[in-house]
């Protein structure tokens, strides 16, 4: 067995998107449990619609989710590049030559709005648009004269009507195409690049891709593309399309069901490794319980044979769910790492303190870490920790901090925690108990003013590590403020 090359071919013409992501990922486990390479081939024929900038957001998202390649841009050591299609024009130009000296492809002359009027004439007859083949037979009189008139030419692949051509799917079995239906596609355009059908056996074939994976939209392009592999005596790879990603109502996944770009979900908070268990499961199953794999699980267990058939719903609650779980996973110092960038552009840290503070935030990362869904939530719910710009809970203000008791909780608390001298959980939690005594209240009655006077709302990790982790000075500021807004509340009543 010849060593498997697989390649993801992406056309940087936006962001990449999640459906090419998984692309890729397909591809990437399949090398990687085969043992074999990963090519990245950048498809920038399109010179109107591919930009620089689409290229880079495709690689940088591919970095961000730890797919790497084995050959491709910034990588092109290899005897296969260049790894741009943009660079390889002359090597396509050399099989249309072949092509049209075997009379295996032809030039037409037709123009677009010819062309228009023939597609217009055989619907109103019923039939299947189909290029009619005029230009099939030219003579070189017939060409010159029509280049004499302006007109220029694009290449057509003479194709044959005969028969069925059969695409041996390794996920959805043999696919047959009647020939009839194929017609004579365009494999030059009139601006001299190829088309997609065309380049892409000619870089599949000499850059020896030995599985074609990619998505199930391109199935009825594969036939074409096996006549374009016979007429150039080139062996077909093996093919294996993946069933589509949909949105919650079954139709195409687009951005009408919400993100739909990696880099949009990395600004939302979502960690790489969670995207990447996620987009193994849109197509491929293990079985039917395990939901959570590893990385290096993922590359151990990932086949073709248990890719599925039915088109796969993108969950965004399953992600999300996933993404918690993977969160919760982090160690204090790595979910550190991850989250200070994050507060630092939004505002709440900066640079020398995050490095000076750091024992201090990785321990309210891990007070936080249980309540975590996405990465973005550590901003909202640590931002009492390094600001008193936070909002309180209107409601939450009017239900605890308006109870009867509430003043003299606030002037109890602050009375006892003023003298307390070696600031600690401990200490603090004794100040608590003794104020609870004399109120004779419920601890939960005395610590939720309390919390929703220290951090806005309702929800937060223990009151004593929070107040331990803001310090004396500040606990006491802000429990000087709960007492103005009780004593407020007291009066409104
Ligand atoms: N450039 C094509 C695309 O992005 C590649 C399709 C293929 O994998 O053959 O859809």
């Amino acid at each position: 067995m010849s060593e498997v090359r697989v390649r993801f071919a992406p056309s940087p013409t936006g962001a990449l998107h999640v459906g090419s992501a998984r692309t890729a990922l397909f591809n990437w486990l399949f090398a990687r449990n085969q043992g074999g390479k990963f090519v990245l081939r950048i498809e920038d024929t399109d010179l109107a619609r591919s930009t620089q900038e689409s290229v880079e957001g495709i690689l940088e998202g591919m970095r961000w989710l730890g797919l790497d390649w084995d050959e491709g841009p910034g990588a092109d050591a290899g005897e296969y590049g260049p790894y741009f299609q943009s660079q390889r024009l002359e090597l396509y130009q050399k099989y249309i030559d072949l092509l049209l000296e075997q009379d295996k492809a032809y030039l037409c002359y037709c123009t677009a709005d010819e062309l228009d009027a023939m597609r217009k004439e055989q619907m109103a007859k019923g039939e299947a648009p189909k290029y009619n083949r005029k230009c099939a037979c030219l003579s070189a009189d017939d060409r010159e004269k029509f280049a004499a008139e302006g007109r220029t030419a694009v290449v057509r692949f003479r194709s044959t009507d005969e028969g069925r051509t059969k695409v041996a799917d390794l996920i959805r079995g043999d696919v047959y195409f009647d020939n009839e239906v194929l017609d004579d596609f365009v494999i030059r355009k009139s601006d001299g690049m190829p088309t997609y059908n065309f380049a892409v056996v000619i870089d599949d074939a000499l850059m020896r891709i030995t599985h074609v994976i990619r998505g199930e939209d391109h199935l009825s392009n594969t036939p074409r593309q096996i006549q374009v592999y016979e007429a150039l005596g080139f062996a077909a790879p093996e093919f294996a399309h993946i069933p589509m990603i949909l949105g919650p109502d079954k139709t195409k996944l687009s951005k009408r069901h919400g993100a739909t770009s990696v880099t949009q979900y990395r600004e939302d908070g979502f960690l790489p490794e969670a995207i990447m268990n996620y987009l193994a499961l849109l197509g491929w199953s293990y079985n039917a319980t395990q939901n959570i794999f590893s990385r290096d699980e993922l590359v151990e267990k990932f086949s073709l044979a248990k890719c599925t058939k039915n088109p796969a719903v993108f969950d965004i609650k399953k992600l999300e769910w996933m993404n918690g779980v993977y969160l919760r996973e982090l160690s204090a110092a790595e979910l550190t790492q991850r989250a200070v960038p994050l507060l630092i552009a939004a505002g709440l840290i900066d640079k020398a303190e995050a490095e000076a503070q750091e024992e201090r935030i990785k321990t309210i990362m891990a007070a936080l870490q249980t309540r975590l869904h996405s990465l973005v939530d550590v901003v909202d719910s640590s931002r009492y920790f390094f600001t008193d710009d936070f909002t309180y809970d209107e409601k939450a203000v009017k239900k605890f901090l308006g109870r009867p008791y509430a003043v003299k909780l606030f002037g109890l608390l602050l009375t006892g925690l003023e003298a307390v001298e070696s600031w600690s959980q401990e200490s603090i939690e004794a100040v608590f108990k003794s104020v609870q005594q004399e109120l004779d209240e419920k601890l939960g009655n005395v610590i939720q003013p309390v919390r929703v006077a220290v951090t806005g709302g309702t929800v937060s990790p223990g009151m004593y590590e929070v107040l331990e982790l803001l310090d004396k000075e500040l606990s006491l500021k802000r429990l000087r403020k709960g007492l103005e807004m009780a004593q407020q509340q007291a009066k409104q009543e």
